[in-house]
């Protein structure tokens, strides 16, 4: 499982859990954001604490049969330079 976890990384996030539906030829990936500064995508500056967020669930390239399927939180944050309060924190 340590090999499937590497594979199903994404930068930056890292994986909580795997679950294979063979049944439904689909695998979840849960994935949590590495800790560290969050940058604004605009300016570069880095963001206030998070001000919430909501979930994401992304379809992603297929292994063989399987379809993946991807789920995180994106988080909002306010940029002190941007002066926006709705910047997407990740
Ligand atoms: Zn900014």
């Amino acid at each position: 499982m340590d090999g499937l976890y590497r594979i199903l990384r994404m930068p930056g996030y890292e994986v909580l859990d795997v679950k294979i539906w063979r049944d439904k030829h689909r695998v979840d990936v849960y994935l949590k954001r590495e800790e560290g500064p969050r940058l604004c995508h605009c300016c570069g500056t880095e963001l206030l604490a998070e001000r919430g967020g909501h979930g994401m669930n992304v379809e992603g390239l297929p292994m063989g049969v399987l379809r993946t399927r991807f789920h995180f939180m994106r988080a909002k944050a306010n940029c002190p330079a941007c002066k926006k309060s709705e910047i997407r924190a990740d």
